[in-house]
């Protein structure tokens, strides 16, 4: 029975976030720095992995807390292999209204199609600059932003939109695309979010000087398209929107390290293999997989996950400081972005 645990904030379970893998085929400097995820890498090995059945039982016991949108991601969650048969299995779980997918979209021209039909609701792709010169610099895998445009293209062929847009933004590297990449999808109902550049893991030598503030970012889209801000669509949103004042659309900042957000973040997240974290920047998870393959009960493991989520006390991005940066955090291609 529905039953809706809160933490020790008084914060609902909402969002579960579920990374399909560890592997992704491009290696974003600010995520995957290939110096760290190279040929030598030891991603995390097949048996390891939750199977799609233990991932559905999960999604089913989580909606029975109050999940009620699920995103899958990872790493790259379209090369993990027979991804749409885990959607199918999803989106026929009463309590799932909202399933989507955090995406490169470089694999969605060939599989867009059979993910809507197996279910899922609409994709999130990914996308930090327009022209090739900054994106290859960015994604070092040689990607060409057309590659991306191709994904977009597909979602929207057969119903995954509106699309959103996630652009990371990196200083040094990217800030001269903030303007272009507004141009570019302004006015098309494509919504660009751009997102503070954060400091997941400890992979990617993250520094406070590297991050273009929203407010900077938003001076800039400014500068030459105005804009006004809009309400959330509902509480626990990350994104802060804003809509062009001449009618173009609208776009959103994800401030998760000038404007923190945590006192409303309902969202947990479940590893590829099964440790489940209740906040992207922990350092420790909980181990479910030992749990559904020790013989738990559905009842059990409700109880476990009611446990977990009253004892939560996160909130990282209000309390991030010097020392906290270099704290052994978990990376985002594991625990699922
Ligand atoms: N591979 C998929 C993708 O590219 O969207 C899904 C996983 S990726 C980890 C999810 C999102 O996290 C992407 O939009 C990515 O740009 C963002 N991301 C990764 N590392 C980040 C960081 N250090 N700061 C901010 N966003 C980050």
């Amino acid at each position: 029975m529905l039953s809706r645990p809160l933490d020790t904030r008084g914060r609902p379970l909402h969002d579960l976030r579920i990374s399909v893998t560890d592997r992704c085929n491009f290696r974003c400097v600010y995520c995957m720095p290939r110096a760290v995820f190279g040929p030598d890498h030891a991603f995390l090995p097949r048996a390891d992995l939750l199977a799609f059945e233990e991932i559905a039982r999960l999604v089913a016991l989580f909606t029975r807390l109050g999940v009620e949108k699920v995103r899958l991601t990872g790493g790259e969650p379209l090369v993990r292999r027979e991804l749409p048969t885990l959607v199918r299995s999803l989106a026929a779980i009463p309590g799932v209204n909202d399933l989507t997918l955090t995406t490169n979209g470089v694999l969605l021209p060939g599989l867009a199609a059979t993910l809507r039909e197996a279910g899922l609701h609409r994709v999130t792709i990914s996308l930090d600059a327009d022209d090739d010169e900054t994106f290859t610099r960015m994604n070092d895998a040689r990607v060409p932003v057309s590659a991306v445009l191709a994904g977009i293209e597909a979602a929207e062929g057969v119903g995954l939109g509106p699309l959103k847009l996630n652009m990371v933004v990196k200083r040094g590297w990217n800030e001269h695309a903030i303007l272009p990449m507004a141009r570019r999808f302004h006015g098309t109902g494509r919504i660009l979010r751009f997102i503070e550049y954060m400091d997941v893991g400890h992979s990617n030598g993250w520094r406070l000087d590297d991050v273009v503030t929203a407010d900077e970012i938003l001076a800039t889209v400014a500068s030459e398209f105005p804009l006004e801000p809009m309400p959330p669509t509902k509480p626990g949103e990350v994104a802060e929107r804003y809509r062009y004042l001449d009618g173009g659309g609208e776009i959103g900042v994800i401030a998760s390290v000038s404007r923190p957000f945590c006192g409303a973040c309902d969202r947990a997240r479940l590893s590829a293999d099964g440790q489940l974290y209740t906040c992207l920047f922990a350092t420790v998870g909980h181990d479910l997989r030992a749990l559904v393959r020790g013989g738990a009960s559905d009842d059990e493991l409700e109880t476990e996950l009611r446990n977990i989520w009253e004892l939560r006390d996160d909130r990282y991005s209000e309390v991030r400081s010097a020392e906290t940066v270099d704290l052994p955090k978990v990376e985002m291609s594991y625990i699922g972005g």
